[in-house]
C-alpha cells in the first residue's frame, strides 16, 4: 500500500489549493448577497478544474478520479456552492457523457463542459420521486423521429444558469417501474416548452441556485437518449456513485474550512486568562475533528481509487458520502461551538459553512439511503 500521491495528483492538489486561496474571501459575499458565483466558476475554468478527469481527447486533463477528488477537496474550503455546480458538471454530467456518450455526444457536449463553458444539470428527483427515483413520472414518448417529453423535476442544481440537462424520464410506460427510464439530453435554452422555476431559498448553497423544471410536451431529437435507452436508472444510479465520491470530497473541503476557521479561533482568543487552545475540553473536540476528517479523506480517496482500478465501488462511495457528509456537519457544529457567541454570526464564516455542510446529508441520496446501500451490500455476502 502507498499512501504518496502521484506527481501529477499533487500538482493538481497544489493548483487547487492556490485557486481556492484565490477565491475564499469572495464566497462570503456571493452567500451573504444571494449571488450567483460567477467569477469564481470563471477562475476555476481557467484553472481546468471542470476537466480534471474527462478525457483528454475531448478537451478534458485525462487525470484520475483520485485527482479530482483532490481538487475539490481544496475548492470545497473556498466556496462550497461553486464547487456544487463543478460537482454536477464534472461527476455526474460530464462522467455521464464520458462513460455512456456515443461519439458523436461525446464531440459535442464533453469539450465545452470540460472547458467550463456550459454549465449542465443533472434532473432525477421530482415532487414525488426523491429517494425512490424508480416511482418518477416525467415521461418522454416517441413521435416521428424524436421524443416529447413531459414533467416536472425539482432540486436542479446549477439551476437557471445551466445549459443544458440530463433528465431521467420515463420512455416506456408498459415496462416495470425500475425499467423503462431514459436520460435525456435537454437543451434547457433553446428548447421549446422548457420552463424554468424561480430560484428556491436555501438554508445553504445559496450561490448554487436550485430551480424546478417544468417540461410540457417538449420536442427533443432523435438522438436524446444518452447511452441505451430504457436504461437510464441503471445508469443513473451509476453517476450516483460517482457522485458520491465527489459529495464525500466536497464534505471533507468544508469540514477541513470548518476546523481551520476553529483552530484559528482557539489559538487567538483568550479567556480565562490563557488561550481556548489550551483548555483540554477544546483540544478534545479539535483533535476528534482532525482524525474524523482523516478517516474521511481516506474513504473518499479509497473510493475514488477503487473506481480508477475499475473495481466495484458502490458500497465504498455510500460509505464514504455518509461518513464525510456527517463529518463536515460534525465540523461545523463543533466548530462553531468553539468560537462561542462568535460562531453564531454572519462576520464568521463557520455560519456560513454550517449552512453549506447540512446539504450534504441530503444530496447524492441522503445519509440513511446511504446505509441501506451498504447494508445490502453486506447482507449479499461474498
Ligand atoms: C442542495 C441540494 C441539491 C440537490 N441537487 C439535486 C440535483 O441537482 N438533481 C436532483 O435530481 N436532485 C437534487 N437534490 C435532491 C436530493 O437528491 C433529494 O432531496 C434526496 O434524494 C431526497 O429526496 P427527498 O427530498 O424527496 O426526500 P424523501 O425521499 O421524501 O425522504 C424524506 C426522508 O425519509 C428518509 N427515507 C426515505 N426513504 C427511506 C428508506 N427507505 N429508509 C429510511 N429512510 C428513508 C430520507 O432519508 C429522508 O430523511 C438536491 C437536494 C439538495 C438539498
Amino acid at each position: 500500500m502507498n499512501f504518496s500521491l502521484t506527481p501529477e495528483q499533487d500538482a493538481i492538489q497544489q493548483k487547487a489549493r492556490v485557486a481556492a486561496q484565490e477565491v475564499k474571501a469572495r464566497a462570503r459575499d456571493y452567500d451573504r448577497q444571494g449571488r450567483f458565483p460567477q467569477e469564481i466558476l470563471e477562475i476555476w475554468a481557467r484553472e481546468g478544474f471542470f476537466g480534471v478527469s474527462l478525457p483528454r481527447e475531448y478537451g478534458g486533463r485525462g487525470g484520475d478520479y483520485i485527482s479530482y477528488a483532490l481538487a475539490q477537496m481544496e475548492l470545497a474550503q473556498a466556496c462550497p456552492s461553486s464547487a456544487l455546480m463543478l460537482h454536477v458538471n464534472h461527476a455526474i454530467v460530464g462522467m455521464g457523457f464520458s462513460l455512456f456518450g456515443t461519439a458523436d455526444q461525446k464531440r459535442r457536449f464533453l469539450p465545452p463542459m470540460a472547458r467550463g463553458e456550459v454549465l449542465a444539470a443533472f434532473a432525477l428527483t421530482e415532487p414525488q420521486a426523491g429517494s425512490d427515483p424508480a416511482r418518477l413520472q416525467t415521461a418522454a414518448s416517441r413521435e416521428g423521429d424524436g421524443w416529447v417529453l413531459s414533467g416536472e423535476k425539482n432540486f436542479v442544481s446549477s439551476g437557471q444558469a445551466a445549459h443544458f440537462a440530463l433528465v431521467a424520464a420515463r420512455s416506456d410506460l408498459q415496462a416495470a417501474p425500475h425499467k423503462g427510464i431514459s436520460l435525456f439530453i435537454v437543451d434547457l435554452k433553446k428548447t421549446p416548452g422548457v420552463k424554468v422555476g424561480a430560484v428556491e431559498e436555501k438554508m445553504g448553497l445559496v450561490g448554487a441556485p436550485s430551480v424546478s423544471l417544468h417540461f410540457d410536451r417538449a420536442p427533443l431529437p432523435p438522438d436524446a437518449v444518452l447511452g441505451e435507452a430504457n436504461n437510464g436508472l441503471k445508469l443513473a444510479l451509476a453517476l450516483m456513485d460517482h457522485a458520491r465520491v465527489g459529495a464525500a470530497a466536497i464534505a471533507v473541503g468544508v469540514g477541513r474550512a470548518a476546523l481551520s476557521e476553529a483552530l484559528k479561533y482557539a489559538r487567538s482568543r483568550e479567556q480565562f486568562g490563557q488561550p481556548l487552545a489550551q483548555f483540554q475540553a477544546i483540544q478534545w473536540k479539535l483533535a476528534d475533528l482532525a482524525t474524523d476528517l482523516e478517516a474521511a479523506s481516506l474513504l473518499t480517496l479509497k473510493a475514488a481509487w477503487l473506481k480508477d482500478q475499475g473495481r466495484p465501488f458502490t458500497a465504498a462511495a455510500a460509505m464514504a458520502k455518509k461518513f464525510a457528509t456527517d463529518t463536515a456537519m460534525a465540523a461545523a457544529q463543533e466548530g462553531l461551538q468553539i468560537l462561542g457567541g462568535y460562531g453564531y454570526l454572519k462576520d464568521y464564516p463557520l455560519e456560513r459553512l454550517f449552512r453549506d455542510a447540512r446539504a450534504g446529508q441530503i444530496y447524492e441520496g441522503t445519509n440513511e439511503i446511504m446505509r441501506l446501500i451498504i447494508a445490502r451490500d453486506l447482507l449479499k455476502g461474498e
